[in-house]
């Protein structure tokens, strides 16, 4: 098979505008490049709007398959750092392409080869490092072009919310510049919503509901409209992004004092819903021993309609060890082992309870069973008489279980105040193996006969 002369191209969005970066201007640099060196390029692997700090990059992944595929005998690249921008990683490409014998050729002669001479890879290694930093000086130069513009009053975030309109700024004398204003016929519906939470403590749901009843400004109001308009900074004409932060930046509908106040009110409204743990106080750490403590996380994610909707996750966390694990994991690991005695719900049935003891009666012989076997006190026929007779009388009884399943509350289907009750009736204690994420040991509450 031919082997292949290759040429990879690459532009970060940032780099997008950037003379000599654009994805045309590397390819037809490339080309004449080998052309002056009597080359053909076979294929171009081009990767648009990705970083050189990830290797995460679908057409060079493509590229390096071919190379470990033997296909390849040349690489064409403009500048080193089209290929990676971070050194490690430009160390390890360097020993894939001396295995399998790719030449790679920079136009800016930046790269170098294993085989090339200690001075040589130290100055490229350099380089490559410096690159890498440079990303991050541009997004500090960006920031301070913005904090200087913000500082002249100037809106310089793209979206414009609900009652506000853009303006010419007054105070900057720099052509174009804007600023943002209450819209007038917007400031009845927002003294509405101030007064409704400072007055009434109303939740943002029955606001949005009242205001939708009362077709105000013409629209349907939701929950967040509401939350968003009592909180947001600009709404008290304050400003307040990562590079910047000032009061007094525009005008207002209200003071920032009210805000504070709505946020106090919003927010311990909020607190009011109260995180449930399964497995509150009775996890522990297998390495160290120590108690896990509990810490919510909430996720934003997209739910029916495209609403986005937040959903808490909860993490046991162990502080020595400085590692976390997922309830639902936990969960899992424990539902696998012990699902019986976990469904030992009061509600259930007698006869269910009769057949969830003898299930775990069955499954403590077969464990009585195979110790006593592996400790030769029992021949290996009687073993596998036994074990057998066993396995079967399980099975049937997991299946009476199973049919009766319809009686009783599918775990699932619980409350999770509900399922924390049965957890705290009939487990004592949980150890967890943080290496394989799972209980590794679990203490279980002795079931009244
Ligand atoms: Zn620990």
């Amino acid at each position: 098979m031919k082997q292949l002369i290759l040429a990879y191209e690459r532009v970060s969005s940032d780099e997008q505008g950037k003379k000599g970066f654009s994805i045309s201007e590397q390819q037809n640099d490339i080309e004449t490049y080998a052309m002056k060196r009597g080359d053909i390029i076979d294929r171009h692997y081009v990767d648009k709007g990705y970083s050189g700090t990830t290797m995460n990059r679908k057409n060079v992944k493509k590229m390096l398959k071919q190379v470990a595929d033997g296909n390849v005998k040349k690489i064409y690249i403009k500048f080193a750092n089209r290929l990676s921008r971070d050194d490690t990683m430009v160390r390890s490409l360097r020993k894939v392409f001396y295995k399998y014998k790719v030449e790679i050729v920079s136009i800016n002669e930046d790269w170098a080869a294993e085989d090339d001479n200690a001075d040589k890879k130290l100055s490229c290694d350099l380089v490559s490092r410096v690159d890498r930093a440079e990303p991050e000086r541009a997004k500090i130069r960006t920031r301070a072009g913005l904090m200087m513009s913000a500082k002249l009053g100037n809106w310089c975030v793209p979206t414009v919310r609900l009652g506000f309109k853009k303006i010419p700024n007054p105070n900057s004398t720099v052509k174009d510049s804007q600023t943002i204003a209450p819209i007038d016929e917007w400031r009845p519906t927002v003294d509405k919503i101030v007064k409704m939470i400072l007055d009434h403590q109303y939740p943002a749901q029955k606001i949005a509901d009242i205001l939708s009843g009362a077709n105000e400004q013409n629209r349907v109001w939701s929950a967040k409209d509401v939350l968003m308009i009592a909180t947001k900074p600009e709404y008290s004409g304050e400003f307040e992004q990562s590079y910047f932060k000032s009061v007094n930046h525009h005008e207002g509908f209200y003071s920032p004092e009210t805000r504070q106040e709505m946020i106090k009110i919003i927010h311990g409204r909020r607190r009011v819903k109260k995180y449930v743990y399964l497995f509150k106080g009775i996890v522990f750490c297998q390495e160290c021993g120590g108690l896990l403590t509990c810490i919510p996380t909430v996720k934003k994610r997209k739910g029916k309609n495209n609403v986005m909707t937040k959903t808490p996750v909860y993490y046991y966390f162990c502080k020595e060890c400085n590692k976390r694990i997922n309830e639902s994991k936990l969960l899992e690991g424990v539902l696998f082992s012990y699902e019986k005695r976990l469904l030992m719900n009061p509600d259930v049935s007698e006869d269910r309870k009769r057949l969830i003891k003898k299930i775990i009666k069955i499954e403590d012989s077969i464990e009585n069973l195979e110790e006593e076997y592996f400790d030769d006190l029992i021949d290996e026929i009687y073993y596998k008489k036994q074990r057998t007779n066993l396995l079967r009388k399980r099975k049937q009884s997991e299946k009476a279980l199973k049919e009766m399943q319809c009686e009783v509350n599918d775990w699932k289907n619980l409350s999770r105040v509900e399922q924390r009750k049965i957890v705290k009736r009939c487990l004592k204690k949980v150890m967890i193996d943080f290496k394989k994420e799972t209980p590794s040991k679990i203490a279980t509450v002795e079931l009244k006969e």
